[in-house]
């Protein structure tokens, strides 16, 4: 079986021609698929049900992901899914909406590339799940078009998308790339591919490759701490000398896309968000061209607390005085759990399914 959200334009034609199904058929199907949302081969009835009967035969499938649970923040601007795949498997996916003057809000969606993650961060609930299966492009694809269909009847779009759900993007390489690929395709979902952001725990090599790729998406690293040991504390999977060559990485990376790098760093209580650890960052990131996005940790696994509001105002007012960019993003939606493998890890615990980690802040 293939998933229509699977192939590109290109190969789309490819299948139907071989089919014998004459060309404005393809532009019909992805019209169909990414324009107006349609879920099914049997909602497609702009095509000739004898076609639809061929292409089941060929092995050509649409199936939707089906809607375990859906809940959404107090003031309406998170909603947070999690999905049941086509195999089965359960993702979360969470649509963030900001408003904005004049026009419609922006509205994010952040995407899962794997079920459970090897990475193993110490603070992270999907980390702690372990690793269960790389998500293919064709259902990370349909996360956006499940939230595209919520937006669609209120006149709104999905303007962003965000790996930055469960999973490591760039230990699923292909199928992420691929996912981009079709996302941004004018024919396809045709987001701008600025509007993308990949987030990796810090894959160098991976990183280079990505750059080569010449896509315009952004990148944002996963530091955490300004030193190699305390990053391998935090980063089990991080390599001795990790915060250099992430850096590098990232410097290649600008250099190869002209496109800024961001730097993500989880800020824990009494761990890593000390001013000595602020100051020793600055010193690393100054002159880097670099933005750091500071998150208060939202509590999940391990004995890991959040930062007091000084705290993080602290961190940020030292970053700025070295010379260095910094927000804090504020946690949208902390009340439904909307930090990732959060509501999955709820789920799983009160059906008593899977070896997920206790969701309490430990
Ligand atoms: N694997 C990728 C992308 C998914 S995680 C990565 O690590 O970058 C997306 C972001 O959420 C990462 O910056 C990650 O460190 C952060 N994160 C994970 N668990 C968190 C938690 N409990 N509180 C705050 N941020 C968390
Ligand atoms: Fe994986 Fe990212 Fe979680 Fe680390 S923070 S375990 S890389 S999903």
């Amino acid at each position: 079986m293939t998933s229509l959200l699977r192939l590109s334009p290109a190969e789309l034609e490819e299948a139907l021609a071989s089919l014998n199904a004459p060309r404005y058929r393809a532009d019909q199907v992805l019209q169909a698929l990414y324009r107006r949302g349609i879920d099914s081969l049997d909602a497609m009835t702009q095509l000739p049900g004898e076609l639809r009967e061929r292409m089941r035969e060929a092995g050509l499938a649409l199936e939707a992901p089906a809607v375990i649970r859906e809940v959404a923040s107090d003031d309406g601007e998170t909603t947070k899914a999690l999905l049941a795949l086509p195999g089965g498997t359960t993702v979360e996916t969470v649509l963030m909406q900001y408003p904005r003057s004049g026009r419609g809000p922006r509205s994010t969606v952040c995407v899962s590339t794997q079920a459970g993650c090897a990475m193993g961060c110490v603070f992270c609930a999907t980390g702690q799940m372990g690793f269960e299966r790389n998500i293919p492009a064709e259902d990370i694809v349909a996360q956006v078009l499940h939230f595209q269909r919520l937006l669609a009847p209120r006149g709104e779009h999905v303007t962003n998308v965000v790996f930055m759900g469960m999973g490591e993007p760039l230990a699923n390489y292909a199928e992420t790339v691929r996912a981009v690929r079709q996302l941004t395709d004018p024919r396809a979902f045709d987001l701008a591919q600025r509007a993308i952001t990949v987030s990796t725990v810090g894959i160098p090599r991976a990183i280079d490759r990505l750059a080569a790729e010449k896509l315009q998406v952004g990148l944002a690293i996963s530091l955490h701490a300004p030193d190699d040991a305390l990053r391998r504390r935090l980063v089990p999977t991080a390599r001795p000398n990790s915060v250099r060559e992430l850096l590098d990485a990232g410097r290649r990376y600008f250099r190869a896309t002209g496109r800024r790098v961001s730097i993500e760093y989880a800020l824990i209580d009494g761990v890593n968000d000390g001013p000595g650890q602020a100051r020793a960052l600055g010193k690393l990131l100054r002159g880097a061209g670099m933005h750091v996005n500071l998150i208060p940790l939202n509590p999940t696994a391990g004995p890991f607390a959040a930062p007091s509001r000084r705290g993080v105002r602290e961190f940020r007012r030292i970053l700025t005085e070295a010379g260095v960019n910094a927000t804090v993003r504020i946690e949208k939606g902390a009340e439904i759990a909307a930090a990732c493998g959060q509501l999955r890890t709820d789920v799983d615990a009160a059906s008593g399914r899977g070896s997920a980690a206790s969701p309490g802040p430990g």
